[in-house]
């Protein structure tokens, strides 16, 4: 038996006033999801624990079956665990553009490149010798620190777009004051390297964590296809095997074909598959209600419909879920459940795939952490 875990980033909503007090999902065109969730068995699980905020590594963690109560130490660290970087405290660092408000936390979507050119000049003209600017995909860079200091409270940029920078700088102690300076100076200094962001934006940091291992835990060989390194991280950590796909955009215009092809490669090498796809989220910090419809029904047909063509269904299980919702209304992610189905088992009474049609299922709402279990019928 083959495992495939899909999970199409922020795709769950809020009822929308302007789609009939309907969610987006409930309102897209979506045959294959609805035939997993018709077909098989369905709920709601809340993949971030209290306390936590509602990012795609914390709720692709839980996914997972890892507890980030014990393990979680930061978006910066996981995504310092897929490009094998070694310093003692690792920062998320966006290239963002500002006024005197966060305007875009993604930078224009700037090419990887752009990106690398300004992380270079980052690199060049430093202020401190003990930090490191590390280039990753787009707008998402790192920030590596090479010696301890006391923790540091940040913001994410996604959550204050439109809001005075001024008042979600990093706080507290030394390493703060060290921070604020570098967004600082990067704020003079960038313009002048690129039209598409202005500064730096450190967020997420932490020590390099220590995950349980995946085999080990689940006995099963796993490799995880992604679009984004945090997923590549989550896997490093995990010890299971990142599998590259090229032409991937982490956006709507993405190559869907490599993505299929590549998972339905891996089912045949490995146990367990998880296809984590990040357009959908992206649209949905845009707060594009039409795109995101649209790219819930690309997604269906394009990914869902392809794989449940061409697999092996009589020797797949399959769960399907987002790891957060990110409601258009809001444009960033929220701390609440997600509709899940897991097909190959039994049926229940849910007919399509949505927020409110899943929790009706048989597993009723469950805690994340719960959800490899039921996936794999242990514990
Ligand atoms: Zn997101």
């Amino acid at each position: 038996m083959k495992f495939l875990l899909l999970i199409p980033d922020g795709m769950a909503d809020w009822r929308i006033e302007k789609l009939g007090n309907r969610t987006p999902l409930e309102v897209a065109e979506k045959p294959n999801m609805d035939f997993i969730a018709k077909e098989g068995s369905c709920g709601s699980a809340l993949t971030v624990p209290k306390g936590f905020e509602p990012g795609s590594d914390v709720a692709n963690l839980t996914i997972l079956g890892v507890d980030v109560r014990k393990h979680y130490t930061g978006r910066g660290p996981i995504e310092a665990l897929a490009n094998g970087i070694k310093a003692k405290l690792v920062f998320r660092c966006n290239l963002v553009k500002v006024s005197d408000v966060m305007l875009d936390y993604a930078g224009g979507r700037i090419s990887d490149a752009e990106a690398k050119k300004v992380i270079d000049y980052l690199n060049a003209n430093k202020k401190y010798e003990f930090v490191r600017f590390y280039s990753g995909k787009s707008y998402r860079n790192l920030l590596a620190v090479d010696r301890d200091f006391e923790p540091v409270k940040t913001y994410a940029p996604h959550d204050i777009l439109g809001k005075k920078i001024a008042e979600f700088m990093p706080e507290g102690g030394e390493l703060a004051k060290i921070l604020r300076d570098l967004m600082e100076w990067s704020k003079i200094v960038l313009p002048s390297v690129s039209e598409k962001v202005n500064m730096i934006w450190p967020w997420g940091g932490g020590k390099i964590p220590e995950f349980p291992k995946f085999r080990e835990k689940y006995g099963l060989r796993g490799a995880v296809i992604s679009e984004v390194d945090l997923l590549k991280g989550i896997a490093n950590g995990l010890g299971m095997d990142f599998v590259e796909v090229e032409g991937l955009t982490g956006y709507v215009d993405t190559n869907y074909k490599g993505l299929v092809r590549q998972t339905l490669k891996s089912l045949e090498k490995f146990d367990f598959v998880v296809l984590h796809t990040e357009g959908i989220d992206e649209i949905s910090h845009e707060g594009n209600l039409e795109g995101k419809i649209e790219a819930i029904e690309i997604y269906d047909e394009k990914i869902v419909g392809k794989i449940l063509d061409k697999a092996d269904l009589s020797e797949l299980k399959i769960m399907l879920l987002p790891d957060h919702p990110t409601p258009i209304a809001l444009r960033t992610h929220v701390a609440e459940s997600v509709p899940f189905a897991i097909y190959g088992y039994e049926r229940d009474d849910v007919k399509t795939f949505s927020e409110f049609s899943c929790a009706k299922g048989r597993f009723g709402s469950i805690d994340g952490l719960r959800l490899m279990d039921y996936f794999l019928r242990r514990g």
